[in-house]
């Protein structure tokens, strides 16, 4: 896989490229599932003036121009992630908050085969697992 620079991979998802936009596109390359406020956090050494509004407003653009997938687990503040088109699910942390990626459940992906498909035409599903995570769960054994 080639690593495409953050600039060359906004130009090619048809959106003009921008210091913030980099900035946070570089920022959710190194940091899978982050919130809005995580990147700002990861941003503010590079752009000073960044702003949670600003922040928001490039994700949003990854989001609809398909360069970035938001993740919204019940409860949770939305999460953005460059893993895209693969229609793979996550792994919740009810202790610590913890994501991690899960292929397709059963097999292929997408699973696009709901018992009762109800006449839609079906393109994408998300599964979302909740429970505790390994380190969560052997904390809880202990104490
Ligand atoms: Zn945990
Ligand atoms: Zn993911």
């Amino acid at each position: 896989m080639t690593i495409t620079s953050a600039a060359e991979a906004i130009r090619a998802s048809g959106l003009r490229v921008t210091d913030s936009r980099t900035a946070v596109y570089g920022a959710l390359r190194s940091r899978p599932h982050a919130s809005a406020d995580e990147i700002l956090a990861d941003v503010a050494g590079d752009l000073p003036h960044a702003s949670r509004q600003s922040v928001y407003n490039a994700l949003n653009d990854f989001a609809d121009a398909g360069l970035a997938r938001r993740i919204e687990p019940a409860g949770r503040s939305m999460l953005f992630e460059l893993r895209v088109g693969d229609n793979h699910h996550h792994l919740v942390c009810t202790g610590c908050g913890r994501v991690e990626d899960v292929d397709c459940a059963v097999g292929h992906a997408p699973c696009l085969h709901p018992s009762d498909g109800h006449g839609f035409e079906l393109v994408s599903a998300e599964v979302t697992y909740w429970g505790r995570c390994a380190d969560c769960a052997a904390a809880s054994r202990v104490s």
